[in-house]
């Protein structure tokens, strides 16, 4: 949304200077992801793993994969450089609740160095209910969890397996664990007052009808903003549907489905879908000024 629209004051002023939910913020303030988490433990059948995770970053881009502490190296020469960042992300390579380890020791790190800046992470949501204890402690403001369906017949088209508690799932039962423990993580988020979004990956003929019953599900559960992205469908980009024929769906469509979902909460337009090392105000893409050698040479 373009402004508070319809969120209560107490979560308008969270979120309000954060570049991703206020479209107002996003000329102002600076965001940062680093790529510090390459494992995932689902398959989407719209990623083909060797690229950033579609559920967040852009699809067909490779990030510079970092250890945390040269995520938390570059997160101070970056905030030097660019005064206004105020908001650092995990999204990928892979589901950053997938490397629990790596994920949270950069958090650790840049609270250490950085205390002022405001922490976020998106995950699959299946590893979620185990950390949302930790995500607490660390202070995470955001959470994004991608939420395809709510109906395990469904998710069985967009999931060939999901590994879980030391095994491998698949079909039916693999989207039926996903998704129960997505609705778990949420519910429990809410009851701590962390803030959720849910990211959605509109498939057309796969879940685009059904996307206006998970932005039911997840405004019960007390989601405070649902943002609807296009599958992006180009075989460069690596979707294993996009070979298969699949399309994304035309800007019209996308529209036509945020608009029918508008009523039921704030739907969120602008978001754009950034590289897992994105670096900078939202629409530009700094990246490449903060590479591992550069900012070698610059300390
Ligand atoms: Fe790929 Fe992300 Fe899906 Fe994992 S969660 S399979 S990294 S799109
Ligand atoms: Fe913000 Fe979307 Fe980019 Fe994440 S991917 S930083 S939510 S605009």
């Amino acid at each position: 949304g373009a402004g508070q629209g319809d969120l209560p004051t107490e979560i308008w002023e969270k979120v309000k200077n954060h570049p991703c939910y206020s479209e107002e913020a996003h000329h102002h303030y600076a965001r940062m992801h680093v790529a510090v988490a390459p494992a995932c433990n689902i398959q989407c059948n719209y990623c083909n793993r060797k690229y950033d995770c579609a559920n967040e970053s852009r699809p067909g881009v490779v990030s510079e994969k970092l250890t945390p502490e040269a995520a938390s190296r570059k997160v101070l020469a970056v905030a030097s450089t660019i005064p206004q960042m105020t908001v650092l992300g995990i999204a990928g390579p892979g589901d950053p609740l997938a490397n629990p380890a790596k994920t949270f020791k950069t958090f650790e790190l840049i609270s250490e160095v950085a205390p002022d800046i405001k922490l976020c992470l998106s995950t699959n949501g299946l590893a979620l209910p185990d950390h949302v204890d930790t995500i607490e402690k660390f202070k995470v403001d955001h959470v994004t969890i991608t939420i395809n369906m709510v109906d395990p017949e469904i998710g069985a088209q967009i999931y060939p397996w999901i590994f879980w508690n030391h095994r491998r799932y698949t079909g039916v039962e693999a989207s039926q664990i996903l998704h129960e423990r997505q609705m778990l993580g949420l519910e429990m988020l809410t009851e701590r007052g962390i803030l959720a979004k849910i990211n959605s990956v509109m498939i057309p003929g796969v879940n685009d009808q059904h996307l206006v019953e998970v932005n039911k599900a997840v405004k019960s559960r007390g989601a405070f903003l649902h943002n609807i992205m296009p599958l992006i469908s180009a075989p460069e980009h690596g979707t294993v549907f996009g070979l298969n024929g699949q399309r994304g769906p035309s800007a019209q469509e996308l529209k036509a489905l945020q608009d029918s979902c508008e009523g039921e909460m704030n739907m969120m337009r602008h978001c754009r879908q950034c590289r897992a090392d994105a670096v900078g105000l939202l629409g530009e893409d700094r990246s490449a000024e903060f590479t591992t050698e550069k900012i070698m040479d610059m300390e």
